[in-house]
């Protein structure tokens, strides 16, 4: 695998070592149970993961659970799936809202310090009040309270004696402060709803400002690492762990998020292609979630190995989708077996080949990878090729099959076509050939040479399979501004279905083929039946892209 390589968190961490500052780094990993992971959640797993492990320290899974309205406990068990089949394996498994009870007691810390008051401006007013980046916040009329009324009324918001929305707690910092974020920010809200973990204990829920940083201090976090949004919420994250008296100061850092030409990376965008029916679920292969990109072939060492080459910055880019297939294709070009599939297929008969026989020809799985050995393939009168390597009236530059023409079928003979055998309306019906037997492969046979190899199935022996090719979801935007619904691909799924070699008749779900010319297929786990193969495209075998 790919080494990791050095980035200025990974400095900061070392600093930190050498200078005793601590003597085991913590990281954690904090999704919010509100959808499936995607790439962009890989950058930050692999990133707090491989920082930890490299300098043996731990990693935590926190379900950072501080929003019932939206969380689910179906998204707990597919991000903590997907972090292990990414390969890594956290220290501790833990959810904010175990910390409830703890966050309540450090408000009410607050309160008794003068640090917090209760407030009755609507969330509207609140925002009035808030000012902009050029003028200075208003204080708010509640924000004189006194202790005693401040505690009074935070035990009733948390009895239920209010509606949802009718009062919160908010921090007492500065409302003339440059940064937004400091001007008295909202720590508690009202929330009558029930919660995945808690059920109905709670009806106040800290705002993630709040509970983020009071989660890692609780767990001992040491480096907490954040994309670039939070940067102007460090000050905040600060001033909660120091005015909590949180015993252990985690730091916060900023990195730029992961952005994918051609992808949305944001769980809401994608709930909302699964909620209206645009894909199949959460793991539609044409989903940029860790358990699209599963469904769809690829391999954790291939989504380890992009999220390394991309690296750590402090300044937001635009990554080319382009560079995570490069990885799927150098994971699977010496793993996976190079077989022979027909997608859309064109029945031969070889008119003098002996009626009734099968010979079995030995054909190498991969050239690159003698470990993977060998397989028989039969060949009999009858084959499938691909429609689109005969043409009855060939295109100038047009070397595979035509009528008079001969080309090299892989693994097996030279055949000449000689006839073309229509129906009543005049459509190709199948194509008559003539082989050599002279020009078996492997034999030697340099008598003469043909312009082409082209890949064919046996008829009698072919397995029925069908073929998912995918093109991107999302047309890059060009049209900013509207909803990213307007630039859906509406041919991003072509359904073909054509004829395997018999050798993967037995295939199982998430087995791995590069099909000879058209790239490295996956066997589908949701719509692969006894009955049926299914084969998910992963990636065309070539691109110009390099890195
Ligand atoms: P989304 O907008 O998709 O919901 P999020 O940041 O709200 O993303 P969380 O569940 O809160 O999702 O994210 C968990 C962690 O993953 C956070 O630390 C977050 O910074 C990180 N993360 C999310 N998206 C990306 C991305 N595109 N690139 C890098 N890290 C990301
Ligand atoms: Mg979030
Ligand atoms: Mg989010």
């Amino acid at each position: 695998e790919k080494q990791i390589s050095s980035n200025f968190i990974r400095n900061i961490v070392i600093n930190d070592l050498e200078s005793g500052k601590h003597k085991e780094i913590i990281t954690r990993f904090p999704p919010e149970p509100n959808g499936y992971l995607h790439i962009g959640h890989a950058k930050s797993i692999t990133l707090n993961f491989e920082l930890a492990n490299e300098f043996n320290g731990k990693t935590n899974l926190r379900f950072d659970d501080t929003n019932p309205m939206k969380e689910d406990a179906e998204y707990v068990e597919s991000i903590k799936e997907d972090v292990k089949w990414l390969g890594f394996e956290w220290n501790n498994l833990y959810f904010a809202s175990d910390y409830f009870e703890e966050m309540y007691n450090r408000a009410i810390l607050l309160i008794k310090k003068g640090k917090a008051y209760v407030c009755d401006l609507t969330a509207e007013e609140i925002r009035e009040y808030r000012g902009t980046l050029t003028e200075p916040g208003k204080e708010s009329p509640y924000r004189d309270r006194t202790i005693e009324e401040n505690l009074e009324l935070f035990e009733a918001m948390c009895k239920g004696k209010f509606k949802d929305g009718e009062k919160v707690l908010r921090a007492k910092i500065d409302m003339t402060s440059p940064n937004i974020n400091m001007r008295d920010p909202v720590i508690y809200r009202i929330a009558h709803v029930s919660h995945h973990n808690t059920g109905d204990k709670w009806c106040i829920y800290p705002m993630y400002a709040f509970a983020h940083p009071l989660e890692d201090a609780i767990e001992g976090i040491t480096h907490s690492i954040c994309t670039l949004e939070f940067e102007d919420q460090r000050p905040f994250y600060d001033w909660v762990v120091n005015e909590c008296e949180m015993e252990s100061k985690p730091r916060q850092i900023e990195f730029a998020r992961l952005n994918l030409t051609n992808t949305v990376t944001s769980k809401r965008k994608l709930k909302q292609l699964v909620d209206e029916g645009i894909v199949d679920g959460w793991d539609d292969p044409r989903m940029p979630t860790i358990s699209g990109l599963r469904r769809k072939g690829y391999t954790p060492e291939s989504i380890r190995n992009f999220c390394r080459e991309i690296g750590v910055s402090k300044s937001n880019s635009l990554v080319d989708e382009q560079m995570l297939q490069h990885f799927i294709r150098e994971d699977l070009k010496v793993k996976s077996p190079r077989t022979m599939a027909v997608l859309r297929p064109l029945k031969i008969v070889i008119t003098n080949y002996p009626e009734g026989e099968t010979e079995m020809l030995e054909a190498e799985n991969n050239a690159d990878n003698p470990e993977l050995g060998s397989r028989q393939i039969p060949f009999s009168r009858e084959i499938y090729i691909e429609q689109e390597d005969f043409m009855e009236s060939p295109v100038p530059k047009y070397f595979r099959l035509f009528p008079g023409n001969e080309v090299r079928l892989k693994n097996a003979y030279f055949i000449k076509c000689t006839d073309v055998v229509k129906d009543e309306n005049g459509e190709i019906v199948e194509v008559h050939c003539t082989y050599d037997p002279e020009t078996k492969s492997g034999t030697g046979f340099t008598g003469r040479k043909v312009k082409s190899t082209i890949h064919w199935v046996d008829a009698k022996h072919a397995v029925p399979a069908e073929f998912r090719l995918y093109e991107p979801l999302i047309l890059d935007e060009e049209n900013e501004g509207e909803s990213f619904l307007d630039n859906i691909n509406h041919n991003s799924l072509e359904i073909v279905n054509g004829f395997v070699e018999p050798s993967m008749k037995d295939s199982k779900v998430q087995d791995k083929f590069q099909f000879f010319r058209h790239g490295y297929f996956n066997v589908d786990p949701r719509y692969t039946s006894k009955e049926k193969l299914v084969f998910n495209r992963i990636v065309s075998l070539k691109s110009s892209f390099k890195i």
